[in-house]
């Protein structure tokens, strides 16, 4: 007899570095999905900022079952014709003129801060290797990346962590200011960091730190692997503020739910990614490519674009009338689809206690940090779906509050 798996053999046959909620989903249409039992659940968590159109939408699957039954992989021994049509329309759609392709946002952003590296040896000596990020931010969970990320947390107790990095405070353009000089090789961040609470950088900042990065010969990396392709209302969240950076990276929505990652970049400072100097045996992947390059398609038009605006206001007003009733949060904030609720003081910390009662009242979201809870919805959750969604989750906020 085939044994059905369950939560149960998480415990017994996966490392314990996650915590899942106790519910097993099994299948997915647009932005709902059912569970081993048939329980369904509408989802607000779109995967952490993954699934971009939801579950199996039509244009991803048909672009998957086309290219799987045409070629999936060839590793860069070769190149192929989706990568080749994916890398030039993220090109063509963007201020870069050069893609790296791998398969996830912190492979993105390891090849981003290398690429750096590189590059400040290449054009001023190995003298000029200061990389600057935020408290709070997150990049990634290699040893480079989450050694940037600025959450102690997660780079800590592994032993020497990689040198040269330093944290300033994100919107504090002054700390900056007190950190950068003509050794610094790049500032990384997010347009709006999404682990670190759903902050979106000011326009003052972004400007301030584009500025700082001209002044001192140094890169602008924005890691967009949250807020890219079409998240935040625009292809790239840095098309909201007008400021360009040096070097983007780029994950999560691409992909739509199949995992890959991009880094752009330009002519000049691409060519520090000389023959031989990084590499990825999944990056430019096929499969990857060719559904990437349907989502990139799809979701770089102005009806879907404007509708991520549109359902922004939604989200917005819904969670101000729950919150006229029961006060909890103490401000709604975000850009597009990336949207946070952080809790007001009589809830400080408890953010994450309404996530099961959610799931219970068939709703699935996400915190950023323990304060806020956080949406990540499919950019075309059709409107009824949010109307429900947050029948669900008033629900669950008045079981939160009635159980203070
Ligand atoms: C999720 C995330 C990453 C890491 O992406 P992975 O695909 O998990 O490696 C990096 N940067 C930001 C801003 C993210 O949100």
């Amino acid at each position: 007899m085939s044994h059905t798996p369950s939560r149960q053999d998480f415990d017994h046959y996966m490392t314990p570095n996650y915590a899942p909620q106790q519910v097993i989903p099994v299948r997915g249409e647009g932005s709902r999905l059912w569970d081993q039992q048939g329980s369904e659940y509408i989802d607000f968590a779109g995967g952490i900022a993954v699934n971009s159109l939801g579950h199996c939408h039509p244009v991803l699957v048909n672009a998957l079952k086309e290219q799987g039954e045409k070629l999936w992989h060839l590793s860069n021994v070769f190149t192929n014709e989706p990568a080749l049509k994916l890398a030039k329309t993220l090109t063509e759609r963007t201020f870069a003129d050069k893609v790296f392709l791998c398969s996830s946002g912190g492979e993105a952003n390891e090849a981003a801060l290398k690429l750096a590296r590189r590059w400040a040896v290449d054009h001023h000596g190995e003298h000029k290797d200061k990389i600057i990020s935020f408290h709070q931010s997150f990049h990634g969970r290699t040893f480079f990346t989450v050694s940037v990320g600025g959450q102690p947390k997660y780079s800590q107790g592994f032993g020497p962590v990689p040198g040269s990095i330093l944290h300033a405070n994100f919107n504090d353009l002054e700390s900056v200011r007190e950190l950068v000089g003509d050794d610094t090789c790049a500032i990384m961040v997010e347009p709006m960091q999404g682990e670190g609470g759903i902050v979106p950088a000011t326009q003052e900042f972004l400007q301030g730190l584009r500025d700082l990065c001209d002044d001192h010969n140094a890169l602008l990396i924005f890691d967009e692997v949250q807020t890219g392709v079409g998240r935040s209302g625009e292809l790239y969240a840095y098309k909201n503020f007008g400021i360009t950076p040096d070097i983007l990276t780029s994950a999560k929505s691409l992909g739509g739910g199949f995992p890959v990652g991009a880094m752009l970049t330009t002519d000049a400072i691409a060519k520090s990614l000389a023959i031989g100097t990084h590499g990825s045996t999944y990056g430019g992947n096929a499969l990857a490519s060719a559904v990437a390059l349907a989502a990139v398609e799809f979701i770089d038009t102005p009806e879907v674009l404007g509708g991520v605006k549109k359902r922004h206001d939604l989200f917005r007003e819904h969670l101000e009338t729950i919150n006229r009733k029961y006060g909890v949060f103490k401000e709604i904030r975000g850009m597009g689809l990336l949207i946070g609720a952080q809790m007001s003081e009589a809830y400080e910390g408890r953010a994450k206690d309404i996530l099961p009662l959610a799931i219970e009242e068939g709703l699935m979201a996400l915190i950023a940090g323990p304060n806020v809870l956080r949406m990540a919805p499919s950019l075309v959750i059709p409107e009824a779906d949010i109307a429900e969604g947050m029948a669900r989750l008033e629900r669950a906020i008045e079981r939160l509050v009635a159980a203070a």
